[in-house]
């Protein structure tokens, strides 16, 4: 059975930290998601790719995904070469979804612009009819960017407020990677606590530009359709 949405990112726990509220989101208006990570996170100072997989396989659970797998494309040197792109184009072909969801491809870590530019690419190959792989040809409707380390002013908004708790609750699931009290894993930038303090003051600040508690922020190559531009700002701070 198809997906709606698949959500490609480089490295175990990338989805969570981005849009993982709006996954939820979709999940709750009846949309099935799964979850693609393109590497098994081995390069990581903490943790195995074991326990990240475990980690990752919670997280999901969590979410409500479908389904998450895992590429073993390179931590720390993601290929993205014809096989690699290939391998990308056959998770698109065999999971159809209409929207891919995937790391805008300019961002301080190589991995998530490597992974952003692979996926793009691979989602329009994967519509080409006579490039042969294991599935039949489908071409996602839209690909849509979240922004990992870098930040930059969304074009759009998702308002996840009320599935706050729930997003929190899958980045939790990779205790080996974010902070948690008393653990004797080597002290890392992400897993200081501060790291999901400002993963949580970015939703904030996304929430605050359209009147809500917390928001996610995306871009697409084509801005989203509204129906009802009166509706799309009502509640706004004024006087913008
Ligand atoms: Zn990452």
């Amino acid at each position: 059975m198809p997906v709606d949405i698949l959500a490609i990112a480089a490295h175990p726990d990338d989805v969570e930290l981005t849009c993982g509220g709006t996954l939820v989101k979709l999940k709750q208006r009846g949309y099935r998601f799964g979850i693609v990570d393109l590497t098994r996170g081995e390069m990581g100072t903490r943790g195995t790719p074991e326990i990240r997989a475990r980690e990752a396989l919670r997280a999901a659970e969590i979410l409500g995904a479908e389904f998450r797998e895992a590429l073993d494309l390179g931590d720390g040197g993601l290929r993205r070469g014809r096989e690699e792109e290939l391998a990308v184009i056959d998770v698109v072909r065999r999971e159809k979804p209409r929207l891919v969801l995937t790391p805008y491809p300019d961002d301080r870590h190589p991995d998530h612009r490597r992974a952003g530019q692979l996926v793009t690419d691979a989602c329009y190959y994967a519509g080409t009819r006579k490039l042969e792989t294991n599935y039949p040809a489908h071409r996602p409707q839209q690909t849509i960017y979240f922004s990992t380390y870098l930040g930059w002013t969304p074009r759009f908004l998702v308002d996840v407020t009320d599935v706050i708790e729930t997003r929190r609750a899958a980045m939790r699931a990779f205790e080996s990677q974010f902070h948690k009290e008393g653990s004797t894993e080597p002290e890392t930038v992400l897993a200081q606590k501060s790291f999901l303090d400002m993963i949580e003051a970015r939703a904030r600040e996304y929430g605050a530009m359209i009147n809500v508690e917390f928001a996610e922020g995306f871009l697409a190559a084509r801005p989203p359709r509204i129906d009802d531009l009166v509706q799309a700002f009502e509640g706004f701070e004024p006087g913008f």
